[in-house]
């Protein structure tokens, strides 16, 4: 089946997302090709393996229904009947357009899919991952938005073999551009995250965490309730609403353990929990539980590391 990937550009490379969903498209063998959306000068995206086209839009417009109309051609032309997109706000506008376009719907939260003929079908995660569904989707043009962390990343190796398509166009313009700056490690690419919940008990807590990830050198998110609190940023929440993690270890400190939670981080290879609450649901999932106060352990474990 005719396949197209849709990419972005992240830190000046391939997205991790389309890097999953070629891990997948290759278990399927799948006839694929990939269109990176980016405004970098010269991207590490490429590859000898797949053609991809690199849709190079200017910093200060909002180009992406014109990048659709891009795709669009792409797709008629190539005769692509299945369009893989990873499920972040670039790729849930061009789904949208492209699923207008070709008057098929996108479907959503897909967590896996195989291909049957002329068919796919999918897995889709609802309800905050409580509950699946499976659809089979049989239209001629197929848009599938995947969720983040569905699959292993692929670790073939970039170049930037590929083609640029400039896009120039009269969308509306940007004035004002906000980058919020990064530091340490990143949520989604880190092997140890450690989250912190209301049982850190005061924002200034947080110290604490951030001591316990410099020795770790880990990623720190947080849950809903301090993010909402004004603890943490919401770009480090976790949950249904805010990103999926699946390090190899994940740590939650004084998190109950809400579904809502739970979507974000249950697929962490191995999970650790400290809540002083042994009925905690977080105990549930968790490969490792320490029943104890948060402030009392949480320093005596960065002091033994
Ligand atoms: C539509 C929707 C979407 C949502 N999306 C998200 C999401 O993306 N991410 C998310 O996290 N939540 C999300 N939520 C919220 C979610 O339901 C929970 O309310 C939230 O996760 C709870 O956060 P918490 O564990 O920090 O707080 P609480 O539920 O209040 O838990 C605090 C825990 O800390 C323990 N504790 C208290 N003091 C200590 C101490 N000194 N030492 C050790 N343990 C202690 C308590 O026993 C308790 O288990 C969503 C909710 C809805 C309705």
């Amino acid at each position: 089946m005719k396949t197209l990937i849709i990419g972005e550009v992240v830190d000046n490379k391939l997205s991790s997302g389309a890097l999953e969903i070629i891990t997948k498209a290759n278990d399927l063998g799948l006839d694929f090709e990939i269109v990176t959306v980016g405004s970098e000068e010269s991207p590490n995206i490429g590859s000898e393996t797949f053609k991809n086209t690199y849709m190079k839009c200017p910093e200060n417009k909002l180009t992406l229904g014109t990048v659709a109309d891009k795709l669009k051609s792409i797709i008629e032309e190539n005769s692509i009947s299945l369009v893989l997109s990873p499920s972040t706000y670039v790729g849930r506008d061009l789904i949208a357009f492209l699923s207008v376009d070709f008057k098929s719907s996108q479907v959503s939260n897909v967590i896996n899919f195989e291909v049957e003929g002329e068919s796919v079908t999918t897995s889709n995660s609802i309800n905050g991952g409580e509950s699946e569904y499976n659809s089979k989707i049989s239209s001629p043009h197929k848009f599938l938005l995947i969720r983040p962390k569905s699959f292993e990343e692929s670790q073939l190796s970039l170049d930037t073999n590929f083609d640029t398509v400039e896009i120039t166009s009269e969308d509306p313009e940007v004035f004002d551009i906000f980058i919020e700056e990064k530091t340490g490690p990143q949520l989604e690419d880190s092997k140890i995250v450690i989250s912190a919940g209301r049982g850190m008990v005061e924002s200034s807590n947080l110290s604490l965490v951030q001591d316990l990830a410099t020795k770790l050198n880990a990623a720190i998110g947080g849950t809903r309730a301090i993010v909402d609190a004004g603890w943490m940023p919401y770009s480090q929440q976790v949950g249904q609403t805010g990103k999926t993690v699946k390090p190899d270890v994940y740590i939650a400190l004084g998190i109950s353990g809400a579904t809502q939670h739970q979507v974000g981080m249950k697929d962490s290879k191995y999970i650790i929990a400290v809540n002083k609450d042994e009925e905690a649901p977080i105990f549930q999932i968790a490969d490792l539980g320490l029943v104890a106060d948060t402030l009392s352990i949480v320093p005596k474990i960065t002091e033994n590391l």
